[in-house]
């Protein structure tokens, strides 16, 4: 798009409003976008949950599992986690890939393996929690939350639990002291103090039988009816996986609608953006191969067998070079990943209007003006960091600034405010240049998450570009 330029605007850096700047097509386009992805945030709320919902997608775009003759589109599930998915192009894959990295667990309130108990003060039959990732506690009380997850049962069959999201099902509630009451238990502490996570312990029933005569009549009732409706006993919960998230649908927000509210956001928008803009690139045998991977466990450090330090990667990589003919020799995948460029996709920190003083305006991402690259992440003097190489951050910037990309530099907060990591540092490890490139949400780890459509719908241009690169 021509535009006059003064001197000045041709010599200094601003970033660019996509909405005073992008054509009314493209407005358009965002609009259109965000439409699915509100859909995808409602029926993709729990790892296993996206996990699923990406495999129907990708079998609906002819991807196959890896070792089927002649297909280039494959993908690799690992123990319902974590998930690779792959273009392969005509270059060899030691010659390296194009890859956008997201993950895919947000925080949330997992159940305690042994979670029912009767409180006989209160006559009610409760779970036991225990919260999973960085949390303001209190944001998560009083609040409808649903119930998702997973039970093994003895006879080994798997059961699929999810209550709380139709309109005729319940919703879970952990309930807040109220007001009138909280003068010593919450509002003489400090915030971290006045929320305990051993207090955040969840209504499960109330009823009990008629007449019945169990001493524990509460819990003995709560046994029966999931016994009942799902054929479960107590035990049953020692090994399964039940979480809890909020109940409420992604929308629309703003008078002019212009952002999207939803649970998952971080850091579900990068992986929605990242495997659509793989699923919009299938025209053409691209020249590198592309890969979109999405990891686990990110909110608790990345570790375990679906964490991104997970074997699991690094297993896809070389599989896919075996299914194109390549060896896969420990020194043909090391060059692999030396050779490859990656995006870590994820969430940064948008300038929120209530609390400016956290950021450094001139180096903080803002809304409606794109996809946020942060060079570094980490804390203090960059502890922690990936500290992507000056010349691939330069690339980066010219793939997105050819593909008329909207695109801003943003760290997370200002010096010394406090800081986070992603999974960048541990695709580096490998070798590979990678640089932290994701939307910036308002409310980040709330159960209200905010985007804005503009950024939403660049980030997924981002990737396309990235993505398809020479
Ligand atoms: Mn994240
Ligand atoms: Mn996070």
């Amino acid at each position: 798009m021509k535009k006059k330029e003064s001197t000045t605007s041709a010599l200094s850096y601003e970033r660019k409003n996509f909405w005073k700047e992008a054509p009314i097509a493209e407005q358009k386009a965002a609009f259109a976008f965000a439409e699915a992805y509100k859909s995808f945030l409602n029926e993709a709320k729990t790892v296993r949950e996206t996990i699923a919902y990406t495999e129907a997608l990708l079998k609906k775009h002819k991807f196959s599992a890896i070792g089927k003759k002649g297909s280039n589109k494959v993908y690799t599930i690992f123990r319902n986690k974590t998930i690779a998915m792959a273009v392969i192009g005509t270059e060899p894959i030691s010659n390296g890939f194009n890859m956008v990295a997201a993950h895919i667990d947000s925080p949330r309130i997992d159940l305690k393996q042994n979670p029912l108990y009767e409180d006989s003060g209160s006559a009610m039959a409760c779970m036991r929690t225990h919260y999973y990732g960085g949390i303001k506690k209190y944001q998560w009380l009083s609040t409808p939350l649903s119930l998702h997850g997973i039970v093994i049962k003895k006879d080994g069959s798997k059961l699929d639990i999810s209550i709380g999201e139709r309109d005729d099902e319940p919703v879970f509630i952990i309930p807040d002291l109220l007001p009138h009451l909280a003068k010593k238990e919450q509002y003489s502490k400090n915030v971290a103090d006045a929320f305990d996570g051993n207090k955040m312990n969840l209504l499960f029933s109330g009823m009990q039988a008629p007449m019945g005569e169990d001493k524990e009549a509460l819990k003995s009732y709560a046994l029966k009816i999931l016994n009942d409706k799902y054929g479960i006993t107590e035990v049953d919960f020692i090994s399964a996986e039940l979480e809890l998230v909020p109940a409420v649908k992604a929308r629309d927000a703003g008078f002019d609608s212009s952002m999207v509210v939803g649970y998952g956001q971080d850091d579900r928008i990068c992986a929605y953006t990242g495997m659509k803009a793989l699923l919009e690139n299938l025209e053409n045998k691209p020249k590198r191969t592309m890969v979109v991977y999405f990891s686990d466990k990110e909110e608790v450090g990345s570790q375990g067998n679906t964490g991104a330090h997970s074997i699991f990667l690094k297993d896809f990589i070389g599989s896919i070079m075996a299914h194109n003919g390549e060896s896969n020799s420990s020194a043909n995948l090391r060059k692999a990943f030396m050779n490859s460029q990656i995006l870590s996709a994820d969430v940064t920190a948008a300038i929120d209007p209530n609390f400016p003083s956290v950021h450094e305006k001139q180096n903080a991402v803002a809304f409606n003006h794109g996809i946020g690259i942060s060079k570094f992440t980490g804390s203090g003097g960059k502890y922690g960091c990936n500290d992507a190489n000056a010349e691939f951050n330069a690339k980066v910037i010219k793939i997105f600034t050819d593909a008329e990309v909207f695109w801003q530099t943003g760290e997370l907060g200002k010096i010394d405010e406090g800081g986070g990591g992603t999974i960048a540092y541990i695709l580096a490890n490998q070798g590979a240049e990678v640089l932290d490139c994701g939307v910036g949400l308002m409310g980040m780890h709330s159960l209200y998450e905010l985007c804005s459509k503009a950024d939403l719908y660049s980030t997924y241009k981002a990737y396309k570009s990235f993505l398809i690169a020479k």
